[in-house]
């Protein structure tokens, strides 16, 4: 089961009983819709369905924020709380002129998925506030953090929602956010420290929390490439974006003797067949704010190179839509990670559907980020500080453990890793919604 374009979806019970707008571009519709297909396979009760289809609450704010020229701009801000049966809603808020409504309930859809593939108390939210981050000095970004929290802050909580890291935000911000929360009369106890994830390591953050997400992609393939018949030591692999998540996997899967051949930002693109040295890229890109211009032994190539470079794995780890039916018809991989969550267009996963190309979804693929931001949720509810080794013990096992999962699920039901992993998910919302029943 593969995200499909609207006007080709079975009009099935529920989208038509939530009348969803008959827009085949619209994210959360495909996204709803793989859910449906993996709920129709596990013939998930229909109150789960309708309940899952939509998000608890929505929230828009609008407020003002004094720029550095004295003038006052408003911005526009969101924080989607999609379901919290498992647990308080989790997941991250972002900082990107396209913010827009549905992309986030879609994000924060996903998040509910994510935290039940890997079977940890939480639900799924998603944040976000439109604007370009680089466009803004260092202290209106502050000043806009503060009032975004403000706006949100009797929303959110602790035990309630809790915001983390995403594209355009850092733990920086974090800081800013958890601070401003903890100035409000209502919440000045250090327990309240845990309203965010993410933070920096002085602050409450835990150890491997920045790359987590990556080392959660690197050891999901670890697990899974067996299956899929290709070795780890040699394997040839591309990536798309070289941020946080794709900086990290990059790292770790050349220390696990993986190549990297090529990367590609929104800088460039480059290739080596003999592998790219990531940690000079990685500091590379830390210095300058992209691959641009990377001065190490790798040739300049172009976007359709970069795409049709022959590789085992190709790893999306940049924006949302970017793989296409163009991109999916160039790409030359056996396999594909999403790092990035819903990186596929719905033209482009039905031509890598055509090609025969598999798919770890983002859903299992990424969930390191979030396993890590519930250990560091944990060990400040407990005032303990975990050890790096710990830290990745223990996103080891959650990740090796939601894989296999998923890999036995995709046996039985003889379907798509992404059904599989969506079924896996499903299973264990179906199965807290049955012990906890519907209030009233
Ligand atoms: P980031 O901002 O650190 O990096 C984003 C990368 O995408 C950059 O390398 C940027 O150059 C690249 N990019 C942007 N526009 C591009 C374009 N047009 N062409 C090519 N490259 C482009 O973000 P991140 O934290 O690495 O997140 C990447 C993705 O992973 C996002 O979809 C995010 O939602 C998802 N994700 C992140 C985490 C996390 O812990 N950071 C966890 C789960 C999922």
């Amino acid at each position: 089961m593969t995200a499909t374009a609207t006007s080709e979806l079975p009009r099935g019970s529920v989208i038509d009983e939530l009348e969803f707008p008959n827009d085949p571009d619209n994210l959360y519709l495909q996204t709803v819709t793989t859910m449906l297909g993996a709920a129709e396979l596990i013939n998930l009760k229909h109150r789960s369905r309708i309940i899952l289809a939509q998000p608890k609450n929505e929230i828009i704010v609008n407020f003002p924020v004094k720029m550095d020229d004295g003038h006052h701009k408003l911005f526009k801000g969101y924080r989607i709380q999609h379901n919290n049966c498992c647990g308080p809603y989790k997941g991250g808020f972002r900082y990107h002129q396209d913010v827009h409504l549905d992309d986030v309930k879609s994000l924060a859809f996903l998040m509910t998925m994510k935290c039940a593939v890997v079977r940890i108390p939480f639900g799924g939210g998603k944040g976000g506030v439109q604007l370009n981050p680089r466009e803004v000095s260092h202290e209106e970004l502050q000043r806009i953090t503060r009032r975004y929290c403000c706006a949100i802050m009797d929303q959110i909580g602790p035990d309630v929602d809790i915001p983390a890291p995403d594209v355009g935000t850092t733990a920086e911000i974090m800081a800013w956010f958890a601070d401003t929360y903890m100035m409000s009369s209502a919440h000045q106890h250090h327990d309240a420290l845990r309203v965010v994830t993410g933070k920096p390591l002085e602050y409450g953050g835990s150890a491997g929390r920045l790359k987590a997400t990556g080392q959660g992609v690197a050891d999901t393939l670890a697990e899974m490439l067996p299956g899929v018949g290709i070795a780890l030591h040699g394997m040839k692999v591309s990536l798309l974006g070289f941020g946080n998540v794709n900086g990290w996997a990059g790292q770790i899967l050349t220390d696990m003797g993986a190549t990297i051949v090529a990367v590609m930002d929104h800088t460039g693109a480059i290739r080596n067949d003999n592998g790219i040295d990531c940690k000079a890229l990685y500091e590379h890109n830390m210095k300058t704010g992209g691959i641009g211009g990377f001065t190490g032994d790798a040739d300049e190539i172009d976007e359709e190179a970069f795409y049709r470079t022959p590789v085992d794995v190709f790893i999306p780890g940049a924006l949302e839509q970017m793989i296409k039916e163009q991109q999916a018809e160039w790409l030359d991989c056996k396999l594909m990670a999403e790092a990035a969550n819903a990186p596929c267009d719905p033209s482009g996963e039905r031509k890598l559907d055509e090609k025969g190309i598999e798919v770890i979804p983002a859903i299992l693929a990424n969930a390191g980020g979030v396993t890590v931001s519930y250990f560091e949720w944990v060990q400040n509810k407990n005032a303990v500080t975990w050890s790096a080794e710990q830290v990745d013990r223990e996103l080891n096992r959650h990740m090796v453990v939601a894989a296999q999962r998923t890999m036995e699920r995709r046996n039985e039901l003889k379907c798509s890793l992404r059904t599989a992993a969506f079924a896996t998910a499903l299973d264990h919302i179906g199965d807290v919604y049955k012990v906890r029943g519907i209030f009233p």
